[in-house]
């Protein structure tokens, strides 16, 4: 008895058999009499998942497996405090290629945008709140996490409010603009047994996870040098990032902090010193309250030593390069939204190598609320959680002393490996 699928493929195809039959008999082979197709070319459907077996030759790279998100309404919702351009020009819309979270509230103080915005992703009038209603969050089930993109120093206030109402929090990188600030976030968290996990959107990224695991692998032999560098120029000097009570610093904990934890999650040590240098332009109005070009050294317990640098008045650049006694690794563009690639140099015989691999192109920001949402709902620790956030507040705080003493600054010693992060991530899930 033919199901009714087959029936449906056998109307598609009446008119076109005739066709088909001739293109088959062209190239020598017989057309089935009803033309059904194999699971080969319609895939097969279990336990809700749609899968295709792969074609091609296992010389060539296998295509990506359909996405299988979570039906809608088992996703984890989340609700985006703080409309700028962030939000709305990356993190909306990489919910359209999450499998487990999803948009399910907004927080603005402009009620009009945040109209607006509701209207193009569908999200309800009652789950749009102002920033003095985030208590009234609590009852509203369809949020399970707040994703807080508000300028830095507004971080500490919208974790603490979140916290309280009840729900997980994910907090946009600098966490916060001192350390004691970061503390209170940890503990606001912490009391409330909400999970509390920093947007190191770099730490999901397919390449920056590709060059950790071949580092840490020793893949390059014995590493012993680093070298990365986040410089972009700043325009419009009234923007918050320039005003000092706003960002916390300048080009440090905006860009340069990409060099310096990008750097700490590669090798997964953790610095015992820290020197640092700071020039800005004179009579730059850009930089009258935060500072431009930062260069700092990081000096880990193995011996590795680590260049960084960070400006707000260079032409953007951001790479970062791993170097061993084997090979060195680079990633250009290692820091930016899209764009990067993995370079691998080392002696293959008697030839130099030097090669680019591809690894496909995955939304940063997707895997990164992907993970929050899957931490929440297994509940797991997420991979970069306040304390990670926290060691970076800690390490700003030492570069900008040393910068201002002249003296290199000694930090506590951490001998375990990655002490401040969750477990590592699955394969699966980013
Ligand atoms: P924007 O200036 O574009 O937007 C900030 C938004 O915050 C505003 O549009 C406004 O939204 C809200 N806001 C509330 N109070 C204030 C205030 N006093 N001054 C200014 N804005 C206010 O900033 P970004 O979106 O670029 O940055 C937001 C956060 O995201 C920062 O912490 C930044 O470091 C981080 N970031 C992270 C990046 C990453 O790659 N992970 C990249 C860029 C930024 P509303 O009108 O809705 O109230």
């Amino acid at each position: 008895m033919p199901s009714d699928v087959d029936e449906t493929r056998r109307h598609l195809l009446a008119g076109s058999i005739g066709l088909a039959t001739s293109i088959y008999a062209a190239h020598g082979v017989a057309a089935t009499a009803t033309g059904s197709p194999t699971t080969v070319d319609v895939g097969t459907v279990a336990g809700g998942k749609v899968t295709f077996p792969a074609i091609d030759a296992s010389t060539e790279e296998p295509g990506s497996p359909p996405p299988n998100p979570d039906i809608p309404g088992q996703r984890v919702g989340f609700a985006v405090v703080g409309l700028g351009r962030l939000a709305l020009q990356n993190i909306l819309p990489a919910f359209a290629q999450c499998k487990h979270a999803r948009l399910s509230g907004l927080v603005s103080g402009d009620p009009e945008k945040m109209r607006v915005i509701a209207a193009q992703y569908g999200v309800p009038r009652e789950a749009c709140y102002g920033y003095n209603e985030m208590s009234r969050i609590r009852g509203n089930a369809a949020i399970q996490v707040i994703y807080v993109v508000l300028p830095n120093a507004l971080h500490r206030e919208a974790v603490v409010q979140a916290a309280q109402a009840g729900k997980h929090v994910l907090c946009e990188k600098p966490m916060s603009t001192s350390p004691d600030e970061a503390r209170e976030m940890i503990e606001a968290c912490r009391r409330a047994d909400r999970k509390l996990m920093i947007a190191y959107r770099c730490q999901y990224e397919v390449n920056n996870r590709e060059l950790a695991k071949r580092a840490r692998r020793g893949d390059l032999g014995d590493i012993q040098f680093v070298d990365a560098i986040n410089t972009q120029n700043q325009g419009d000097p009234t923007q918050w990032r320039q005003i000092k009570k706003l960002s916390g610093g300048g080009s440090l904990p905006d860009v340069g902090l990409y060099c310096l934890n990008t750097t700490r999650a590669s090798l997964g040590e953790e610095p015992v010193e820290v020197t640092a240098r700071i020039h800005s332009p004179e009579h730059d109005p850009r930089f009258t309250e935060v500072e431009s070009t930062v260069s700092f050294l990081l000096r880990f317990p193995s011996g590795i030593l680590a260049n960084c640098a960070s400006s707000y008045s260079l032409h953007e650049k951001r790479n970062i390069r791993v170097l061993g006694s084997k090979g060195s690794a680079e990633i250009t563009n290692a820091f930016a939204y899209a764009g990067q690639k993995l370079h691998l140099s080392h002696r293959d015989g008697e030839a130099a190598a030097d090669i680019e691999l591809s690894l496909g192109v995955k939304d940063q920001f997707s895997l990164e609320m992907d993970h929050m949402a899957l931490c929440v709902r297994n509940n797991l620790e997420p991979r970069t959680p306040g304390e990670e956030g926290l060691q970076d507040q800690i390490l700003m705080a030492a570069i900008y002393e040393s910068a201002q003493t002249g003296r290199p600054i000694p930090l506590r010693m951490e001998t375990r490996r990655d002490p401040f992060r969750g477990p590592p991530l699955d394969d699966q899930n980013v």
